[in-house]
């Protein structure tokens, strides 16, 4: 009876009751396991990389054991909106995403990415970085490896030439399609050609959309994103969905709908944010699309001819006139190449230490003269918080940073890429709780890892690879500001990749566990 007895409690037994040994053991945490359920009391075992075991795992024992009491342990963050590709190499320890808890990146958004994607990961597999990689292809880049900046349609040789890439790169693991369709020359594809190039990663792969506008027309742009994945029959995700411009304010409550509706009738479409009220892009989008073709030299030629000059200057001050303001106050130069002394000023501000006329004509000149300059890299201020807030709400949005990997201290970049996770947790769950510390985890985790289908990644679960942030929830603080942005996130107080400690009490260990992650 009592040998039965114990047969059957050896069998009922999880891994937890019996005595092992686990690489980091983390002790006594509130376990937010990723799914959106509320938290629980617990251990983590963690062991050659994965997570061995969960629950009370009282007779383990461990080269490492991490006290998390009073503390939350959670998957690491997911931010599937990334663009790191160049500074990897610069700051392989990406900083600036470790502090903010994250793990795992999805870089090739808006149509940006290496054409070459299997080339890229053997790079990555030898460089070591400290986050897991995962990327899409972007159609930016293979229009250009094809037909340049061409302002036309493709013919169907150079169609089958662009197919050819993105069937190669979802065949070397890339996750997705992504496209910038308000950026050269995606401005200049029409519909039809995404529908063809997203066909061709559908089987696999999400199709990532930085829409063709984010302002005025919105609905329009949403519309077409959507008619891309129900043509192409693939899950779309609408990258740093977001209305733009003081006169669009408020239309949360007329395209979140869009995205509800088109659920309901069975399409699998997500969306992300950064959030924040201000947007980061090029100092190229206030100008119109004819005059950016071809590169800097015919910009350049371009712009020398006095009609061209005015044409683009009333553009500008028209567009202006929209968002019901006298002044480019709400451009803010983040950073300019040919002189970064003006990096953390406005264009209105720009202008003046110009020495020009407080004008907005004046000021639209200034932008065109620092177009010749090469252009700049922009803060955006243009949202409103309770459009974050509507769209934040949204059980289907995740947070993303649209970030690259910062180097400390170099120009003065959106306060995104530093404090993202950090800024939801700290200002939206704590202080103004729109959402709760499960569920904003679950964004931050499962969602993200589901929807780009990376295995084994984003829950607090046997047999997942041990992505692991263990924080603390009533500290956790964003410090990057838009004047002061290098400033890592505060409060996440470990940080492990793949089983390896990577931030330990708040310090970067150096440690480069990341691997790269390739689709199916
Ligand atoms: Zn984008």
């Amino acid at each position: 009876m009592r040998l039965l007895y114990a047969a059957v409690f050896l069998l009922v037994s999880s891994a937890g009751t019996r005595a092992q040994t686990a690489d980091v053991l983390i002790r006594n945490g509130k376990i937010l396991d990723g799914t959106g359920n509320s938290w629980v009391y617990g251990d983590i075992a963690v062991k050659n990389g994965k997570i061995a075991a969960t629950g009370r795992l009282d007779k383990w024992t461990a080269t490492r054991t991490i006290d998390a009491a009073g503390l939350f342990v959670a998957p690491g963050f997911i931010d599937v909106h990334t663009h790191i590709e160049d500074d990897e190499k610069r700051n392989p320890t990406a900083d600036n995403f470790i502090y903010d808890g994250v793990t795992t990146v999805i870089t090739g958004n808006c149509g940006s990415s290496r054409v070459d994607l299997g080339a890229y990961f053997s790079m990555l597999d030898s460089l070591k970085t400290s986050v897991n990689i995962a990327s899409l292809i972007g159609h930016n880049d293979v229009r250009k490896a094809v037909m340049g900046t061409a302002n036309r349609d493709p013919d169907e040789q150079e169609l089958q030439k662009m197919e050819a890439i993105v069937e190669k790169a979802m065949k070397d693991g890339a996750v997705g399609f992504s496209t910038g369709l308000i950026y050269i020359p995606g401005t200049y594809s029409k519909t039809a050609e995404v529908v063809r190039l997203a066909k061709a990663a559908a089987r696999h792969g999400v199709y990532a959309s930085h829409m063709r506008d984010e302002g005025d027309s919105v609905t329009q742009a949403i519309e077409e994103a959507l008619h891309i994945g129900r043509e192409a029959n693939m899950p779309v995700e609408i990258s740093h969905f977001k209305l733009s411009g003081q006169q669009n304010w408020g239309r949360s409550r007329e395209i979140l709908p869009m995205i509800i509706r088109a659920r309901a009738e069975g399409l699998d479409v997500t969306i992300d944010q950064y959030p924040y009220t201000a947007s980061s892009t090029s100092l190229s989008t206030l100008l119109p699309d004819w005059v950016l073709s071809d590169g800097q030299d015919s910009i350049k030629a371009r712009l020398a001819r006095p009609e061209v000059r005015r044409q683009v200057s009333n553009y500008m001050l028209r567009r202006l006139q929209k968002r019901r303001l006298k002044h480019f106050s709400y451009p803010v130069v983040a950073s300019f190449r040919a002189d970064s002394a003006l990096n953390g000023k406005s264009i209105e501000e720009v202008n003046l230490i110009r020495g020009r006329k407080h004008k907005a004509r004046e000021e639209a000149e200034t932008i065109i003269q620092m177009m010749e300059q090469g252009g700049a890299g922009m803060v955006f201020h243009g949202m409103s918080d309770q459009d974050v807030k509507n769209i934040m709400q949204y059980p289907f949005n995740m947070f993303a940073s649209d970030a690259s990997i910062r180097v400390f201290n170099s120009g003065n970049p959106h306060p995104r890429g530093y404090g993202t996770n950090a800024r939801v947790l700290a200002k939206y769950v704590r202080e103004e709780k729109v959402l709760s510390l499960e569920e904003a985890i679950r964004r931050m985790t499962s969602l993200p890892a589901q929807k780009f289908r990376l295995e084994h990644r984003g829950l607090l679960r046997e047999g997942f690879a041990a992505d692991i942030v263990v924080f603390d929830a009533a500290k956790v603080t964003d410090l990057s500001t838009y004047d002061r942005p290098h400033q890592y996130s505060t409060g996440f107080r470990y940080v492990l990749v793949n089983g390896k400690i990577t931030v330990d009490q708040e310090k970067h260990t150096g440690t480069r566990a990341g691997e790269v992650i390739r689709g199916e």
